[in-house]
């Protein structure tokens, strides 16, 4: 079992400004070949793939203009060539977009994937050091959180966020617990347009109020914008700006940690069912606001599917057509004139059972699960039953999503 714990650092001088030196030389590497793949694909029709910047990279580093980049981990800055692989990779399946620039002002990461030590210190568990090539002495990490008694380093990511806070992500490969659950029931979850979701036992929890921050959000931008590009009171109030985005940013995935614990936890269930969130969609999307939204709630499936399967729960994704509100739970009939959004509550004209729009919905996806006769599908291969009400729906959403 893999499992990521992410600490805070604290660096000497000497660390700090090595550690800068990664973060510049991955991302140096990391443009330097997407530029170089780019040009040899428009004016050479040729496409270049890791093992071809790998080669480039080794003779790169034997010139004196680049000498530079052997004063950092070289294993680093092939981490950087197949993150830009798979940036690549992503963008050919269409589920990402074209990879583009790093930037310096953005938050700057890399990645250590081999040789790290993280001792402990003995008198003050809290406290650890953690070992990395190219760095003599050990770096102070934060200990926050209880680690496993047995664990294998994987790998370790440094990151320097924008509000120049430093931190280190260490994946760790901990022996598999099984753990039995015998349940057979189905929690349905319907991740709401705006900013609820809804469960199959009734139900709802709102997302935080984030509109309260958008003012103040609003007027740091603007505030940003008239500061003199390069002045020391630019750096500021980007500073300032960045502070606050990360504290909306904790608003929201302290919430996000509580009620997936809660779920988890409390729901004693053997599969949670969710809609598959539509990634091209939301790529195609321009709104911002929209695509804040999906972030909150793709965050939110990928912090429910590794708390579930921590507690032997299998998290099915449904196609997101099957969560539909027109049709009825109980008998299956499907209902068109509830395709307004505005219709919250409504009544089945052929069984009479009476309806809360998402708490329906949530039932819906588990009847759909409790349909299936196999166990454990792929959501790939979970289809809509109904593709005249899947087009509709697509249709209907459209409308509201975008
Ligand atoms: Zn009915």
């Amino acid at each position: 079992m893999i499992l990521t714990y992410k600490f805070r650092i604290y660096l000497t001088k000497e660390q700090e400004e090595k550690l800068n030196k990664h973060f510049g030389c991955a991302r140096f590497v990391y443009n330097f070949f997407l530029n170089y793949s780019s040009i040899m694909y428009k004016k050479m029709n040729i496409s270049t793939n890791y093992n071809n910047w790998a080669c480039v990279l080794v003779r790169l580093k034997k010139t004196d203009k680049y000498a530079w980049l052997n004063e950092v981990n070289s294993q680093s800055l092939q981490q950087s060539l197949k993150d830009l692989e798979c940036a690549f990779k992503n963008f050919f399946k269409k589920q990402a977009k074209h990879p583009k620039f790093k930037k310096k002002k953005n938050r700057q990461t890399f990645r250590v994937p081999q040789h790290i030590q993280l001792y402990m210190k003995e008198e003050n568990p809290k406290y650890g050091y953690i070992f990395v090539p190219k760095f003599k002495e050990g770096i102070k990490v934060r200990v926050h959180r209880t680690l496993p008694d047995t664990f294998k380093i994987k790998n370790v990511t440094f990151e320097k966020t924008t509000t120049n806070k430093y931190y280190v992500s260490i994946v760790m490969e901990v022996p598999h617990v099984q753990i039995t659950n015998t349940s057979n029931d189905v929690l349905g979850i319907d991740l709401g347009i705006k900013d609820t979701i809804t469960l199959s036992n009734g139900e709802k929890y709102n997302l935080p109020d984030l509109k309260k921050y958008e003012k103040r959000l609003k007027r740091l931008h603007r505030q940003l914008s008239k500061k003199q590009k390069g002045s020391r009171n630019r750096e500021k109030t980007r500073i300032r700006l960045a502070r606050y985005i990360e504290k909306i940013n904790n608003v929201k995935n302290d919430w996000i940690h509580k009620i997936t614990h809660k779920i988890v936890s409390e729901s004693q269930v053997g599969k949670i069912v969710v809609e598959d969130l539509n990634i091209k969609g939301m790529l195609k999307s321009e709104k911002l606001a929209k695509y804040i939204h999906w972030q909150s709630w793709n965050k939110f499936i990928v912090i429910l599917n590794y708390k579930a399967k921590r507690n032997g729960i299998e998290l099915i994704k449904a196609d997101r057509f099957y969560a539909s509100s027109q049709r009825c739970s109980v008998c299956g009939y499907v209902n068109k004139e509830v395709k307004n959004l505005n219709i919250r509550k409504w009544v089945c004209p052929v069984c009479g059972t009476e309806h809360d729009r998402d708490i329906n919905a949530a039932i819906n996806l588990t009847n759909y699960v409790l349909s299936q006769e196999k166990v454990g599908q792929e959501l790939s291969e979970i289809k809509p039953v109904d593709h005249a009400l899947a087009a509709e729906r697509k249709v209907n959403s459209s409308v509201t999503m975008g």
